[in-house]
């Protein structure tokens, strides 16, 4: 199992795997998810932090949606650092948690990487009104989650990043299927 190197601030390594990681995951949208609005007034009117954060208010009807304020959990890394791997167990050592391989939902990201990452937040928030907190294992940077609509949904962030040796992780996406469009380039 991948060694975990620390929770909080990310020191990200220089890598590129050509047809899939931050080189393109990391470009514009080709759709914006929309800001969160009000259920009550429809998607023209956004909601508003209110309450000290803990609520948004609709600024027409004052309808309100809770924001439970529980942290989010991510862990990320390099493609083929063992995120998927680490998911299942992570499941087993933290039952307060829901913990999910972010890829299981990868074809939302057809409508843009922005609108994925934005579902994975309000996913989370949905988990902490039922009183659980959730654990990301993807490939997600904090810059890529702090601007998005979304964020105003769930509490603090908290990275760690999985990491193993670079020859190691060569050798893995080589043995990746052909399907995955890994043509391996990678710059460690
Ligand atoms: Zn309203």
């Amino acid at each position: 199992m991948p060694r975990v190197v620390t929770w909080g601030d990310i020191g990200w390594r220089s890598w590129t795997v050509r047809g899939y990681g931050p080189d393109t995951m990391s470009g514009p949208s080709p759709e914006a998810p929309g800001a969160e609005f009000c259920m009550q007034c429809g998607p023209g009117t956004a909601l508003r932090p209110g309450d000290g954060g803990r609520v948004l208010v609709c600024p027409r009807c004052r309808w309100e949606r809770e924001v439970p304020g529980r942290p989010l959990f991510v862990v990320t890394g390099a493609s083929a650092a063992g995120k998927t791997t680490v998911t299942s167990a992570l499941a087993k050592a933290l039952p307060a948690c829901d913990v999910f391989d972010v890829d299981v939902t990868l074809h939302v990201a057809a409508l843009g990487w922005d609108v994925w990452r934005n579902t994975w937040l309000q996913l989370a928030h949905s988990i902490a009104l039922n009183g659980r907190s959730t654990v990301l294992c993807g490939s997600l940077m904090p810059d890529q989650l702090s601007g998005l609509p979304a964020r105003c949904l769930v509490g603090p962030l908290h990275f760690c990043t999985l990491d193993c040796p670079d020859e190691i992780l060569a050798a893995r996406l080589r043995a990746r299927t052909a399907w995955c469009g890994f043509a391996v380039d990678l710059a460690v």
